[in-house]
């Protein structure tokens, strides 16, 4: 394995692999990763010749108040993981590398930046597809692997791949949960002991919520009343929203049907969660 931290040299590397008919999954992160990144790595691994993973924390994805500086890094960690699970390059850019001075282009998929997460995280959408974009322009992956976990932003970068015609296949992987239901989360180290035990009420809503719909509630508000409540139970939470979606369009459903996108934002002090469900397999 081989970490990669100038943009000329992997864009060389890999379009030299390319020129060979070699294939490239790629998987961009901000590193801290854990077993839902490595989902996507494997995946990568196994569907194509040559598995590209980016290790960049993005500045241009944090809001002023966001946790841009306290974010984790531990990148020997992350190496280490990325060796075992057999990538074969990973790149690790400075954010000067990324950003030189008088960088001045960005990326803004309209209409769906502003809703759900983007309403609460001004710029935030903006970030994600310059930094994907850059990214694939480097990597010039044939398929790039994304979380579930993080649905607004698989939506996003593939309305981007499609307006652009990027050449490049987006592929969506399961959430990966601990057992107890937490999604799993780079995050998920900044919560105190009480915090993690409440945090649990994220995927307990969803869990909620499916149940009322497989019941044959059809009725968004009703069920979004109702998670919003058995949250609400828990005491110093902040709930940014609870919203029933289409699933690729992100347009709010009145009624709740087969690819309906459940999604959550919860706040537990200064640590945001998210996590979502999609519905599938209703008869009517
Ligand atoms: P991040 O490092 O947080 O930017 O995430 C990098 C990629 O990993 C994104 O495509 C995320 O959606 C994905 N990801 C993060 N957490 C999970 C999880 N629990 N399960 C599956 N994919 C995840």
């Amino acid at each position: 394995m081989q970490v990669v931290t100038k943009i000329d040299k992997m864009q060389r590397i890999c379009a030299r692999l390319k020129r060979t008919g070699r294939t490239i999954g790629f998987v961009p992160t901000m590193g801290a990763l854990h077993e839902g990144h490595a989902s996507l790595v494997r995946a990568a691994r196994t569907g194509n010749d040559t598995a590209v993973v980016s290790i960049f924390v993005n500045p241009l994805q944090f809001g002023p108040r966001e946790d841009l500086k306290k974010y984790p890094r531990p990148f020997a960690k992350d190496a280490r993981l990325c060796r075992k699970l057999g990538v074969d390059f990973v790149f690790h850019p400075a954010p000067e590398e990324m950003y030189p001075q008088g960088f001045g282009t960005s990326v803004e998929v309209a209409g769906l930046s502003d809703i759900l997460e983007g309403a609460v995280r001004p710029g935030h959408f903006r970030g994600v597809a310059t930094v994907v974009a850059k990214l694939f322009n480097i990597v010039q992956p044939d398929t790039a692997y994304f979380g579930q976990k993080d649905a607004q932003q698989a939506v996003i970068i593939r309305r981007m791949v499609a307006d652009m015609a990027l050449p490049v296949k987006i592929k969506v992987m399961p959430t990966i949960r601990e057992k107890d239901g937490l999604a799993l989360s780079s995050r998920n180290v900044y919560l105190s002991r009480r915090q993690r035990q409440d945090s649990l009420v994220l995927s307990k809503a969803l869990g909620l919520a499916q149940e009322m719909v497989s019941g044959g509630q059809r009725n968004a508000e009703r069920v979004i009343e109702k998670m919003r409540a058995l949250i609400a139970r828990k005491q110093g939470v902040k709930i940014d929203y609870v919203a029933i979606v289409d699933a690729d369009e992100l347009a709010p459903v009145a009624r709740v049907r087969d690819n309906s996108l459940i999604a959550v934002a919860v706040r537990f002090g200064r640590t945001r969660l998210i996590d979502n469900i999609i519905v599938t397999g209703l008869h009517g």
